[in-house]
């Protein structure tokens, strides 16, 4: 059997395949089952139910028929059908989709058992006549049961059997009724199997329409998130870019007056790096350092974004004053320990460093994300000022003879 049709990554959908036999692939039939398995469970609970009452009530016209052996029905009626039956019923909720139409068929097929082997087993002179109670049977189990098609198949052929032998080797039938009755008998088994196949045709074929419809629209959505997701993801580091940065700020700074930090981190000469390495060594160098932020800062609501160039702002809610200068500092430390060499600097540092300016949002009322980051800047101009490698904190009184940060 082909493989199941989940969604390829070309952008076009693989339709559900439908055998000869009416079976999906396995990935949309468990699919069919979790959406319709209930209702099927239900159909089939039903009308086992309401075929068990009909059938007991046809022992009254059996009566009539069979004088003879009509115990025999009775026995089989009462304690096997009727029971067997309603455990059936009862287990077509609590098993899976495979045993429960295999169960199903089975209680169908040991139902017309009955009537064949009474009606090849009597003496009474009109037992030809249940064959009507066969063809009921098989009326029931091919289009009001509705067994799957390859069951009908299958339960069609066993009854066409098991119907014309016993017809056949019946003592004391004219040659003619014989053939008859075999003419009937097949030909309700051909009309009632064809009749289930083009219900179960047309069942499938809906699903299958239905299904493609609805991978369809699962794809439109995949495809709008992921270009959502790209359009807020810069591509030389994959972190978020600033689309994303201002929609995440414009929601924490709505107004609620909670703490939060925003440092704009910057690249120390940084044009000089290019200059002296070229540009490609530039791209690495912006890598490496995303790299580390996005391994060393995840804390839940926190996150860094690419302003732009070699610039990053990293936000943090829920945050006191600190613990805002232990994760600044915390970022000047680490960008200087990666050890990335700059051999074009002159100011006797002769790695990559960072300057970092942070903003803290006062608990007293709002404040908007434009002033947070206006705030960080200034205080970034001011690290800068003081010699770079280093963060200031907004409001600091900046000593620029102090080389280094705390
Ligand atoms: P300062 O310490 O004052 O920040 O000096 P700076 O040289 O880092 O600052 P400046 O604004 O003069 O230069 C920024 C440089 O960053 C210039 C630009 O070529 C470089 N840059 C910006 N975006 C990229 C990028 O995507 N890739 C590379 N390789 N370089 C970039
Ligand atoms: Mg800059
Ligand atoms: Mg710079």
């Amino acid at each position: 059997m082909r493989r199941p049709t989940d969604n390829p990554t070309d952008g076009t959908i693989q339709r559900p395949v439908l055998d000869r036999l009416l079976r999906f692939d396995r990935s949309t039939e468990a699919r069919y089952e979790a959406e319709h398995g209930r209702w099927r469970a239900a159909h089939l609970r039903h009308t086992i139910i309401f075929g068990v009452l009909l059938y007991v009530l046809h022992d009254i016209s059996t009566y009539l028929l069979l004088p003879d052996h009509y115990w025999i029905i009775v026995l089989a009626t009462l304690f096997v059908i009727v029971p067997c039956s309603l455990a059936v019923a009862h287990m077509m909720a609590r098993v899976s989709a495979g045993p429960r139409e295999l169960l199903a068929t089975g209680a169908i097929l040991t139902a017309t058992a009955l009537p064949i082997f009474m009606m090849y087993y009597s003496d009474a002179p009109h037992s030809t006549h249940m064959n009507t109670e066969v063809i009921l049977c098989i009326v029931f189990a091919n289009m009001v049961m509705a067994l799957r098609f390859r069951h009908a198949l299958v339960y069609s052929s066993l009854v066409l059997l098991w119907a014309a032998s016993a017809v056949l080797m019946k003592q004391g039938v004219a040659l003619e009724l014989k053939i008859a009755l075999c003419f009937q008998f097949t030909s309700v088994c051909l009309l009632t199997t064809y009749s289930n196949y083009v219900v179960e045709r047309r069942r499938c074929r809906d699903y299958r329409t239905s299904l493609e419809a609805m991978m369809r629209a699962e794809m439109a959505e995949t495809s709008e998130k992921q270009f959502q997701e790209m359009s807020k993801t810069d591509a030389l580091t994959g972190l978020p870019n600033r689309r994303f940065l201002d929609e995440r700020l414009g929601e924490w700074f709505t107004g609620d007056g909670s703490a939060a930090a925003v440092m704009m981190i910057d690249i120390d000469h940084f044009k000089l790096f290019n200059d002296t390495l070229g540009h490609p060594a530039g791209d690495e160098c912006l890598k490496l350092i995303a790299d580390a932020f996005r391994s060393a800062f995840s804390e839940p609501d926190a996150f860094c974004a690419r302003f732009g160039g070699e610039e990053f702002i990293l936000a943090i809610r829920e945050t006191e004053e600190v613990h805002a200068r232990h994760l600044a500092n915390a970022v000047v430390r680490a960008i200087e320990a990666l050890g990335i060499p700059h051999p074009g600097r002159s100011d006797g540092v002769e790695v990559v460093t960072v300057s970092v300016g942070v903003a803290l949002n006062p608990l007293s009322g709002p404040v908007s994300q434009h002033e947070m980051l206006s705030q960080a800047d200034e205080a970034l101009y001011q690290a800068k000022r003081a010699g770079r490698n280093r963060f200031v904190m907004r409001n600091d009184v900046v000593d620029p003879r102090i080389a280094v940060s705390p």
